[in-house]
């Protein structure tokens, strides 16, 4: 059962390696498993993705403590830079009756953020897998404040990278070894509407985000809200925001990857960072410094989706194992 293809070769070193150790983790004890990303930690920005079923049931209410999620953005300046507010509340789908009630909870503690959740979307689940939804005790922390790192690193080949604003997880612009090795869920069509779906345990997550789907009131011709975070903290817009700091002009910021081959399997492989100097493309981790001067990432129609790369420095964060998608 490890015997999978290795990642593209000329994927940046490290990789293989990373995937190695995925699956490595997929099958080992849930208290070794949770042991392991401490000791690689060092050597590999890993998300280990371990077995991370929470045992003690400590249900988090949907409710309490949400923020209404406006996204007005300009509170007062002397409170927290806890982000809760731009987290909006969630409601369980008609459609869903059959899976409990979305929950989340999200706060902030010694610098961190932390965002609890069952993992059950808000919009109507259509299975695109043959893994049923299960309903999954997430405890999400990145970083209140990112900080820019002195050099990108790499996101995991598999596994987490980032959270959406409802409380489930992001993960690469990659799929596993099955059903098309490492190829782009996106570009295969194997994710639903709002860019997700389930993997092996039951988790759903995606591999792109819509506004549309994770958060409301925002006109297509208007700058893009939040709809998530990314380990290193830093925060993931819609696909629009403005291109300067008077908002002027309200564009649609672009992936400076190019196609460089058939993204069907291995993804990263068929595709190169180009840039440009166009102000509308983004960096190789699919963010840029924006006019107010802070730094973000961007939703891109195309590769890589989401994240490229972090520019910041990622919590470490299980999951459970992505493993193969039969
Ligand atoms: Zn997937
Ligand atoms: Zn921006």
């Amino acid at each position: 059962m490890i015997e999978h293809d290795p990642p593209s070769p000329t994927r940046p070193r490290g990789v293989e390696h990373t995937a190695r150790l995925l699956l490595l983790c997929e099958s080992m004890s849930l208290e070794l498993a949770r042991l392991l990303p401490a000791l690689i930690l060092s050597t590999s920005m890993l998300a280990c993705v371990a077995h991370d079923r929470m045992l003690d049931g400590g249900e988090t209410s949907g409710d309490g403590d949400m923020g209404t999620g406006d996204g007005d953005g300009d509170g007062d300046p002397s409170s927290e830079a806890c982000p809760n507010e731009l987290f909006p509340a969630v409601s369980p789908a008609p459609e869903n009756a059959a899976y409990p009630d979305p929950t989340l909870a999200v706060y902030c503690e010694g610098g961190e953020v932390i965002v609890e959740s069952n993992g059950i979307p808000g919009y109507e689940f259509i299975p695109l897998t043959p893994n049923e939804l299960a309903a999954i005790d997430w405890q999400w922390r990145f970083p209140v404040e990112g900080e820019l790192a002195a050099e990108t690193s790499e996101i995991p080949l598999l596994g987490p990278v980032g959270i959406a604003v409802n409380g489930l997880p992001v993960y690469g612009p990659n799929e596993g070894p099955f059903p098309d090795p490492y190829g782009d869920p996106v570009y295969n069509g194997i994710v639903d509407s709002c860019g997700g779906h389930t993997a092996m345990a039951g988790d759903y997550h995606y591999h792109t985000l819509l506004v549309e789907c994770l958060s409301s009131g925002y006109g297509p011709d208007e700058p893009s809200p939040v709809i998530g975070f990314s380990f290193d903290g830093f925060p993931i817009y819609g696909s629009r925001g403005c291109l300067d700091a008077a908002c002027s002009e309200v564009v649609e910021y672009v992936s400076g990857w190019v196609e460089t081959g058939d993204p069907t399997t291995h993804a990263w492989d068929n595709h190169a960072y180009q840039g440009g100097d166009d102000p509308t493309i983004l960096d190789p981790c699919n963010g840029h410094v924006g006019p107010e001067g802070d730094y973000h990432y961007h939703v891109t129609d195309g590769f890589p989706h989401v994240l490229g790369c972090y520019a910041g420095t990622a919590t470490v964060n299980m999951g459970v194992g992505p493993g193969p998608m039969p």
